[in-house]
């Protein structure tokens, strides 16, 4: 056999000497599901790093809800939206969708990943522009990746940055604005005002990438558009299940034009299976039960507002978070490393978020909250956060 290829890889090997220096984050095992206590190595640990921000993935109500669809329809669907793979729950879900964050359509894909792959990918051509935040998601970039489009970046959430791009851009081409709503990493929330008022002057249209907004910001977690009430002059809206919707899955919101060309383009769409009726059946139930439990969202923004003051007050540099996304910069990789295995040690489970996620110098632990959560858990990963800093000599700005 032929190992060119096996021996290309031999010499990568950073992972190993992570691993040798016992300072390896990554692939850990847990036995548990994604509630503010989860089972590590047989010990217990406080959440602080997961996307389940809503704390539903193991709401009785959607764990039952995914039962019955599995008793009705089996476990998958064996094709894809286009061909043999749409059920009726794919359609309620459709038109649920569509009416929570106040669009004409939707149209479900089965990740968000994949959503952004095919829907970016799909809507503008050769002669059109693609304009995005530099810290957009990765399945942005990638999406932009397979467009024929020209692709320019402008500097995150900088309006001046924007409009010197806009204002170099033929005036009738297509142009396309990509944000993420709230930005995944540092969870700051896009300058949406600002960024309306630009694509109406220069003649643009916005893609909103919703993914840590719904279920968080707006009338009901309607996301980060309502938040700012501009759901008539946003054009798009994208999300996924896979944080407060409690399952795994995407979606895209629009006009019904803008939906009926993805349906009939969008590859991933079209040659990929379709999300299975446990994950439909789940988010359908955790919007029903987003609307019904409101203190929901409300509890998750009373713990992240302690949160952040207690971060803060130990003197911890937590950027310009406006959101349940915590960042707190470490700006050094390897310290990153080591600071989320001593905390791990510690009780907590935080992760690390390091370049090509954040800019370089820009490592960080990614702090992030759940409705879930209780103040006790968060006093707790405050002190050990303290503890471990402390003893790495990160020095804290408390005066
Ligand atoms: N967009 C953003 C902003 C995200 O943070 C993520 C997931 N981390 C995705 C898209 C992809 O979603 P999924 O995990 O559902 O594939």
């Amino acid at each position: 056999m032929n190992n060119i290829l096996r021996n290309k890889f031999k010499t990568y090997t950073a992972p190993q000497e992570v691993i040798k220096a016992g300072i390896y984050p990554y692939f850990r095992v847990l036995d548990s599901g994604q509630e503010p206590e989860v089972i590590y190595k047989g010990k217990k640990l406080l959440m602080f790093g997961s996307n389940s921000y809503l704390g539903l993935t193991s709401h009785p109500r959607i764990k039952e809800a995914a039962i019955k669809a599995i008793q009705k329809y089996g476990t998958g669907c064996a094709g894809s939206r286009f061909l043999n793979g749409t059920i009726s729950l794919h359609i309620e879900l459709e038109q649920r969708l569509a009416e929570f964050v106040n669009k004409e359509e939707a149209l479900v894909f089965s990740t968000g990943f994949l959503t952004n792959l095919g829907v970016i990918s799909t809507l503008t051509g050769r002669h059109d522009y693609i304009i995005i935040d530099e810290s957009n998601h990765a399945s942005i970039i990638e999406g932009t990746r397979l467009s024929f489009s020209k692709v320019l970046k402008y500097k995150h959430c900088d309006i001046e940055s924007l409009k010197e791009i806009l204002e170099n851009l033929p005036t009738d081409a297509i142009k396309l604005i990509i944000t993420d709503g709230v930005f995944s990493m540092e969870g700051d929330i896009a300058p949406l005002p600002e960024i309306v008022e630009l694509s109406n002057k220069y003649n643009a249209t916005i893609f909103v990438d919703d993914a840590h907004g719904l279920g968080v910001l707006g009338e009901n977690g309607s996301g980060t558009v309502n938040h700012f009430k501009l759901d008539n002059e946003v054009e798009l809206i994208m999300g996924t299940f896979s944080k407060s919707l409690a399952t795994v899955g995407g979606f895209i919101a629009s006009s019904k034009e803008v939906i009926n060309y993805l349906k009939h383009n969008a590859r991933t769409l079209i040659f990929s299976a379709s999300l299975p009726p446990a994950s439909t059946a789940a988010v359908l139930e955790a919007l029903k039960i987003i609307k019904e439990e409101p203190e929901r969202i409300k509890k998750l923004w009373e713990n992240t507002h302690y949160a952040k003051k207690m971060l803060t007050e130990a003197g911890f540099d937590i950027g310009n978070s406006q959101t349940p996304i915590i960042p707190i910069y470490i700006r050094d990789d390897k310290l990153t490393f080591t600071f989320t295995c001593l905390l791990a040690e510690e009780g907590i489970f935080v992760n690390p978020v390091i370049p090509p996620a954040v800019k370089p110098n820009d490592s960080l632990i990614r702090f992030s909250i759940m409705a879930t959560h209780e103040k006790h858990h968060i006093d707790m990963a405050v002190e050990k956060l303290i503890k471990v800093a402390n003893k790495l000599k990160i020095k804290l700005n408390n005066g």
